[in-house]
């Protein structure tokens, strides 16, 4: 049955919202999609090249939980029925754990991570170490992770900035600015600073991907010279905690939307919510899940994709879909029936 002869059955048989929009479903419709998964304050996005390609960042937490909704979003949704590419950004459990139980449930092509050094060995453990794939790559800064691309359309990239706090040169033409009045924070030891960051390009749409990068390192990716560039989409670092999401960084890559991929009770903290809210370049705030920890610090209803707790949650996604040209991208949180399109820089 297709998708929308589903869609349509679905509101007339049983008066429900039709959450598969035909004109924007499937990875054979020309489009760029992106998906956040809903894993209770982990990541997992999944993003659909024009091409067919697939990319997963991130896994979720290990168990049937979040693979299981990794993989019904993937094969029911995105109408997959492989994962070409996997990234590990860094190895803490919301982040590497799901990949061994994704990898048993629909196969995985190559899996990129950063250098795996003793210490992290003993971290991951066995079932990441030996996970099903068909090839594993560790990346560096100025990797370029080479993509399948479409005669006739715009290229579509995905290069890699940072990995292991290291990061790339500054690219040729790009100044010091001046950011000596940044404040600093203490410095980071944990996995989180190591997290691969990933630039998404397609035509004039671009969207980052940092993990959990944290505070310094976020400000060391864009001060003195800004590495990333401006942005149409940042996904929020670190599920919007305050360890994270340097003011710095947004005020300089200057994204028009930001999704957060937050718990009900994990991230969108009061300083992130803020520095967000405030920033001038800020069109949306999209919300994963609302914020049942300090309900004040929520974005508008319907861009929040799941309200229940996390023992109740439906695992509603959100979706990003940027059209063939990249001239544009429309934003969908089917759970709400909010749909908005955008114009890319
Ligand atoms: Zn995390």
């Amino acid at each position: 049955m297709s998708i929308a002869y589903r869609c349509l059955m679905s509101v007339v048989l049983a008066g429900v919202v039709c959450y598969a929009s035909p004109a924007l479903a499937g990875k054979d419709d020309g489009r760029l999609d992106v998906w956040w998964v809903d894993v209770e304050g982990g990541a997992a996005t999944l993003v659909v090249t024009p091409a067919g390609e697939s990319i997963l960042f991130d896994t979720g937490l290990p168990g049937e939980r979040d693979p299981g909704r990794i993989n019904k979003l993937a094969r029911e949704r995105a109408g997959l029925t492989r994962i070409d590419h996997m990234v590990i950004t860094h190895f803490d459990l919301d982040h590497y754990g799901g990949a061994a139980d994704v990898a048993k449930l629909i196969p995985v092509g190559t899996l990129y991570e950063h250098e795996v050094r003793p210490d992290h060995r003993k971290r991951v453990g066995e079932a990441y170490l030996n996970l099903k794939c068909d090839k594993r790559v560790t990346l560096k800064p100025g990797d370029v992770i080479k993509l399948k691309q479409v005669d006739g359309k715009p290229k579509m990239s995905m290069d890699i900035l940072a990995a292991l706090r290291e990061f790339i040169k500054p690219p040729k033409g790009v100044k010091a600015q001046p950011c000596d009045d940044a404040p600093k924070k203490n410095p980071d030891k944990s996995q989180n600073g190591n997290s691969i960051v990933t630039l998404i390009r397609y035509g004039s749409f671009d969207m980052l991907d940092a993990g959990d990068l944290t505070w310094n390192l976020e400000r060391r990716l864009v001060c003195p010279h800004n590495l990333v560039g401006e942005v149409d989409v940042f996904q929020i670092d670190h599920h919007g905690l305050d360890s994270s999401n340097n003011p710095l960084l947004i005020e300089r890559i200057k994204p028009h939307v930001v999704v957060m991929n937050n718990g009900d009770r994990k991230g969108c903290m009061p300083n992130t919510f803020i520095t967000v809210t405030n920033a001038r370049s800020v069109k949306a705030l999209y919300q994963v899940h609302r914020n049942l920890r300090t309900p004040v610090h929520n974005t508008i209803a319907a861009h929040i994709a799941n309200i229940k707790p996390k023992n109740l949650c439906d695992g509603h996604p959100i979706k990003l879909s940027v059209a063939p040209d990249g001239k544009s991208y429309t934003v969908e949180v089917p759970s709400t029936g909010h749909k908005a399109t955008y114009t890319s820089k």
